[in-house]
């Protein structure tokens, strides 16, 4: 038998028609029983949500293979360049409830298993979040391969099966627990092996050059320890379309070889232990977002990632058109989220040159005008170096071809500006010191044709500050793609009442063209539907209440406002604003300062990185508060501070549109988009928000007068930096200098002294980076307008309507229409149903 006994060389296997499943009620009802009963073994007297929960699943998955495979042939046939998306996190979340609707098959489901006595719903909460990713990064990759396949756009989302997702946060003592997720104990019934299109990824061993038989020099990479690389393959549906693309993530396994070596020379455990150092390299997900910590295995992931995915594309192509590389970069265009997974523009090289025999030049050519970089990030310490000794030891021929392409663009920018030695130390991809390191957003730019920034401002910022040299050499190569989120998990989905009044109002355009919902202005001003809009938030608010109770014992007032911030818990993101300001309304209620007082409920969640002391502190910090706020008879309904454990996206989905106020108060300038700020919005909150990131677009679209703004702007914080004086601004501010007085005295921690002196000492330095007491006031006041305008409920209603009306700007379809227009040029291919 050949070595890859699965793969015929003419396609049989195509020929066999499967019969198109139903779509029916009864089609459903008696595919679920097949499963339930007869597949999975289980008894249909004892129903188990889970088992329940896989049986539809399964019948619903079969629904998407044959779409799945026409797909596949459509793009075969159309010979249609292709965009392949690279990214370490795909931060899926749950999957039944977004193939149902983009299948078109919810109501008809629901029915099904409400006639068998079963509420969808359970089912639905039963599954686990596929939780592939930290935050935004992870979100976002996940949004845009739902729009590509949406907009019919020929896209392949590459990533990593994690063993281990993003942890489970629990709180014990006010303090955060990391719990291991294991999200594929029972299994991934979405999920399909493909053993038939593995790959060998080398690592370690030493490169060398060898003269072949005509005397061409050939680089050999020898001596290496290999791991396979088995895809596994996941659906993704375009809405109601017939598309459905492939989100393929590549799981590590030992050699048989490898351990074979191993076992001839007698060492059973060494050998047995080799296979778990391969297999360790997809077994974790790094919890770390936004600062990286330059860990030898993530390096050995990010390189996994990449060779695994440019051998596929490079494999297949040659399968098609043999060792003619001339016209690959038309039909392809990688498209890399973040410096992540950007050794794959030195792997190309590699794979073209060592593998298929082209030139430097050749490869280059290809290599610049296939690969698209995406910075997600302005801060210092998220920004990747890798030191040049690992890179040497673990991928000795990579690190051959990064000197390389380095010393031809150092040469490149010695001849533009000749004798400028400081910019070719400042441009270099290799940073010199005590150990050089390769800088990889350096290597992104070098190798790419396009860099973009994820927002306005950010983009601006890059090529104002970051990447000014490399703007200056390249200006046509810089280009902004604000972020987006998809509008069918976003508001379809999560919130289907919503969606019902938006479509019974303008007509259900508004799924794959969310401009349309510009069309819901003119029912501000109508009173029917503002009581109908209110009650519907009022409805979601009492469900995110009812999902609160299931872990927390403590009853919220659905009158009050729900105050929200939920992301990654970081300093530039300012939770500690928040809890500043809490503090400040829980002693004006003790002062007696209550007048036309306003009952709020703050609620706050996120994951601290388990490395990250301060971001724990302030986990710490809210729990405390909330204690003491929440058992005070004196505060009452007046106030509630809440912490809501571990986000991930199955709770976002309960917890935005239950949502009045969207907080996104980072330190301007330090946020590169957001986009918790556009799913807020999409459901009818306001935002309370910085000049940062994507809020500048959320208010441009909603007008100045839908958004509370508030705080310095990047430029002052950039010249206010050097005179900032903290403690003088605590002395000349009353309210404030009480609010620091009770952290100060211990009011929240009584019997654990001094445990948040640190937060205190980084709030009151000169240096603090964030410069959080420099907007505590205008915070305070904005607050003010906001109880202002919620106490005015038409006024309120009026300007939650506007916000939802002016959302359409933020959808994907929009962000991934732009990538394609400017970036990817992929023509969009109808799928017709057989
Ligand atoms: C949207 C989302 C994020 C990003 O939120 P930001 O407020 O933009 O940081 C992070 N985590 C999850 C689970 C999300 O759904």
């Amino acid at each position: 038998m050949s070595t890859n006994q699965f793969v015929t060389s003419k396609p049989k296997l195509s020929i066999i028609q499967l019969p198109d499943q139903g779509m029916t009620k009864k089609d459903f009802i008696d595919d679920f029983k097949q499963y339930y009963i007869h597949l999975l073994g289980r008894d249909e007297r004892c129903r188990s949500p889970f088992y329940a929960g896989e049986a539809l699943s399964l019948a619903i998955r079969d629904r998407l293979m044959e779409r799945w495979k026409i797909t596949h042939h459509t793009y075969k046939n159309n010979d249609c360049k292709r965009v392949f998306y690279l990214s370490m996190e795909f931060l899926m979340g749950r999957t039944l409830s977004n193939a149902m609707l983009n299948l078109g098959v919810s109501d008809v489901a629901t029915q099904a298993m409400y006639d068998l006595g079963i509420d969808i719903e359970e089912l639905i909460d039963s599954e686990p979040d596929a939780g592939l990713g930290n935050g935004g990064l992870g979100r976002l990759a996940a949004c845009f391969i739902d729009s590509c396949a949406t907009l019919q756009l020929p896209a392949i989302g590459y990533g990593l099966r994690y063993e281990y997702g993003m942890f489970t946060q629990t709180i014990s003592n006010g303090e955060q627990l990391e719990k291991p997720d294991h999200w594929l104990r029972h299994g991934n019934v979405w999920e399909i092996e493909r053993l038939e299109y593995s790959h060998r990824i080398k690592f370690g061993g030493y490169s060398r050059i060898q003269e072949d038989a005509s005397g061409r020099q050939q680089f050999c990479w020898m001596d290496t320890h290999d791991v396979l690389a088995v895809p596994f393959d996941t659906p993704v549906p375009g809405y109601r379309n017939g598309t459905v693309n492939s989100l393929r993530l590549w799981k590590a396994v030992a050699t048989e070889e490898f351990n074979f070596d191993e076992f001839n020379a007698g060492d059973y455990p060494e050998a047995v232990a080799a296979k778990t150092t391969a297999e360790n390299i997809t077994m974790v997900l790094y919890p770390n977002d936004a600062n990286e910590n330059g860990k030898e295995l993530r390096l050995r992931q990010q390189y996994f990632l990449a060779s695994a995915s440019l051998q596929d594309v490079t494999t297949h192509w040659a399968s098609l058109h043999g060792e003619d590389f001339c016209h690959f970069a038309e039909k392809s265009c990688f498209q890399l989220n973040d410096t992540h997974p950007c050794i794959a523009i030195a792997e190309l090289m590699r794979l073209l040159m060592d593998v298929h025999s082209l030139t430097w030049d050749a490869a280059w050519a290809i290599t610049r005008s296939t690969m698209a970089y995406t910075n997600h990030t302005l801060l210092p310490e998220a920004l990747e170096k890798w030191p040049v000794k690992m890179m040497q030891r673990l991928l000795p021929r990579l690190m051959d071809i990064i000197f390389e392409i380095n010393a031809r663009f150092l040469t490149e920018v010695s001849m533009r500006w000749p004798g400028d030695s400081e910019r070719l130390r400042r441009m270099s991809i290799i940073e010199e010191g005590p150990q050089q390191q390769v800088r990889m957003a350096y290597l992104a730019i070098v190798g790419s044709f396009s860099v973009n920034g994820v927002a306005a401002l950010h983009s601006r910022l890059l090529q104002q500050d970051l990447f000014r040299d490399f703007h200056e050499l390249w200006p046509h190569k810089f280009n902004n793609k604000t972020n987006g989120v998809t509008p069918r998990r976003w508001l379809a989905a999560c919130n289907p009442e919503l969606a019902s009044l938006l479509t019974e109002t303008i007509g259900d355009s508004w799924i794959t063209d969310l401009s349309q919902l510009k069309k819901l202005e003119p029912y501000a001003e109508d009173a029917q539907f503002r009581q109908r809009w209110r009650d519907l938030k009022k409805a979601a608010k009492q469900r995110l209440i009812d999902f609160k109770k299931q872990q927390h014992n403590i009853d919220l007032n659905v009158d009050a406002l729900f105050d929200v911030q939920v992301k990654r818990i970081h300093e530039y993101k300012r939770q500690l604003l928040n809890v500043l300001h809490v503090i400040y309304l829980y002693n004006r209620i003790k002062k007696g300062d209550t007048e036309n007082w306003l009952a709020r409920c703050v609620l706050i969640g996120g994951k601290a990185a388990p490395g990250y002391r301060m971001a724990k502190k302030i986990i710490k910090l809210i729990k405390n508060v909330a204690q003491v706020i929440n058992s005070d008879p004196e505060i009452g309904a007046k106030l509630a501070l809440i912490f809501l454990p571990d986000y991930r996206v199955s709770a976002m989905e309960k917890i935005c549109p239950g949502a009045d106020l969207s907080e996104q108060i980072s330190t301007a300038g330090k946020e590169a988009s957001g986009t918790g700020n556009m799913k807020f919005m999409m459901n009818g909150a306001l935002t309370i928000g910085t000049l940062d990131g994507a809020n500048i677009e959320i208010r441009e679209e909603v007008g100045d007068e839908n958004f509370f703004l508030f705080g310095l702007t990047e430029e002052q914080i950039a010249t206010r930096r050097d005179h900032y004086d903290p403690v003088a601004i605590i002395n000349q501010d009353d309210e404030l200098q009480q609010v620091i007085y009770l952290l100060e005295s211990g009011h929240f921690n009584q019997f654990e002294p001094g445990i948040f002196d640190d937060i205190l000492v980084s709030i009151k330095s000169p240096h603090d980076p964030w410069m959080t007491i420099a907007d505590f006031r205008s915070f305070v006041d904005a607050q003010k307008r906001v109880e202002d305008a919620y106490q005015d409920k038409d006024r309120w209603t009026k300007m939650s309507i506007l916000n939802c009306a002016n959302s359409g700007k933020f959808s994907t379809d929009r962000t991934i229409t732009e990538y394609n227009r400017d970036i990817w040029k992929l023509k969009p291919q109808p799928v017709k149903p057989k």
